[in-house]
């Protein structure tokens, strides 16, 4: 997770259930090049953000941590029905009032004044209404399991990444169990077909392809299943219509490099909420009375998506952005999931522009750091050298 959820867990009361719960603190991220041994460090406690009182945020075993929530919203009012699967969202004139569901294999109609899809990558709105656009940008594929032995180094509480020589290839190393381990692999789907078409074997090869990986993951013993994960950036057209909205996924989902998904889920759930009580308090649930909700999400989305964008493209180069004062706090409150109710951001266009000057002069000293399909060298300067 990113810290900035944590305003949102304080806010909903879940926050104590997390503390109780036990899920391992996460006090910082380390990135590790493709070459050399080395890794780049970065403490959350560094740079606080205002109204969060905690220099951590958490891993977490998700199945564990959905069901506490669950069972939260059900405490504090909430009806919830496990095991129904919603066929349809119904419409009348155009407008949601309801949602066809199966229970017990009985096809059943119920009316809704708003229907909110919370389906997640399923989009089941999203396709209902033909509203998904494919991320032009990213078309990645990611192969993750479950593994016990996994050395963690020096800083076992970090989310380590560990950066692959293929295209916008890494590794996340996630702690979540004081001895199980979540590894996952992403690449360009291109690098997959590359191979000889086994995930497993995909995956076995790229996690040895970087030095801090290999020696992570030499006694590594996997304890579940191989998941496999195509094709996952994309944007709904709309996030919302006469009479309903999309949250979390079923709006947009962008790769998964800064861990902020759950972040993003939340807050949108945050923000439809109180689009939704004031849209109700006014007796308008039209389209123009949630559109707010809309540009909203879609601005805070299009940061993010902007940010993962240049991230990829400078890979370990952002760092230069941590180390300049006068970019370093925006870079970090963008990498704890800082990205709602911003005007502007300048580090973005600074990092759009140090990426032109690099591209576009021949004899830059920093082009072979750039692009995902390169190696950083282990006999190359630090880019901060290079400045
Ligand atoms: C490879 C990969 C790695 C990721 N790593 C991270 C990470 O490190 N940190 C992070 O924050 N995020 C990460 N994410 C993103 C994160 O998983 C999502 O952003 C987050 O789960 C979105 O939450 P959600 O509630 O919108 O959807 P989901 O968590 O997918 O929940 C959707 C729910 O809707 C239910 N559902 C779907 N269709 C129906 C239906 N028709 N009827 C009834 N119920 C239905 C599903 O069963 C599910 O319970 C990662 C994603 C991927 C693909």
């Amino acid at each position: 997770m990113v810290t900035a959820i944590t305003r949102v867990f304080e806010e909903i009361g879940f926050l104590e259930t997390m503390e109780r719960e036990g899920f391992s603190h996460k006090y910082g991220a380390s990135w590790h090049p493709t070459a050399s041994h080395a890794a780049l460090h970065v403490k959350f406690a560094g740079f606080p953000q205002p109204g969060i009182n905690q220099d951590y945020t958490y891993h977490v075993d998700r199945s564990r941590f959905d069901l506490l929530l669950l069972k939260h919203a059900e405490k504090l009012g909430s009806c919830v029905c496990q095991g129904v699967c919603v066929k349809k969202v119904l419409f009348d004139a155009g407008h949601a009032v309801g949602v066809r569901v199966n229970i017990a294999g009985q096809s059943v109609d119920i009316p809704a004044r708003i229907v909110v899809d919370a389906s997640g990558r399923q989009a089941l709105l999203g396709q209902q209404l033909r509203l998904r656009r494919t991320d032009p940008d990213f078309n990645q594929f990611s192969v993750h399991a479950w593994f016990e032995n996994v050395d963690r180094g020096g800083r076992p509480d970090d989310i380590h990444i560990h950066f692959l020589p293929v295209k916008r290839g890494w590794v996340w190393q996630i702690p979540i169990t004081d001895t199980v381990t979540s590894m996952g692999v992403v690449a360009e789907r291109e690098v997959f077909r590359a191979g000889k078409g086994d995930y497993e074997v995909w995956f076995h090869e790229l996690s040895r392809s970087a030095p801090d990986i290999a020696l992570a993951m030499r006694d590594a013993k996997r304890v579940n299943d191989f998941k496999v994960e195509a094709d996952y950036s994309y944007q709904m057209d709309s996030f919302m219509g006469d009479g309903w909205l999309l949250v979390g996924d079923a709006a947009r989902f962008v790769d998964p490099i800064i861990s902020s998904g759950v972040s993003v889920a939340m807050h949108s759930a945050k923000f439809a909420s109180e689009q939704i009580a004031s849209a109700l308090a006014a007796d308008d649930v039209s389209c123009s009375a949630l559109a707010h909700y809309e540009t909203r999400l879609k601005n805070a989305t299009a940061i993010w998506h902007e940010f993962i964008r240049l991230y990829y493209k400078l890979l370990l180069m952002f760092t230069v952005f941590i180390a300049r004062e006068e970019y370093r706090l925006q870079v970090l409150q963008l990498l704890q999931g800082d990205i709602y109710d911003r005007e502007e951001v300048p580090v973005l266009q600074a990092m759009r522009e140090f990426i032109d000057n690099v591209e576009n002069t021949e004899s830059h000293l920093l082009r072979p750091y750039f692009d995902g399909d390169l190696i950083l060298d282990e006999d190359a300067p630090a880019p901060q050298e290079l400045l």
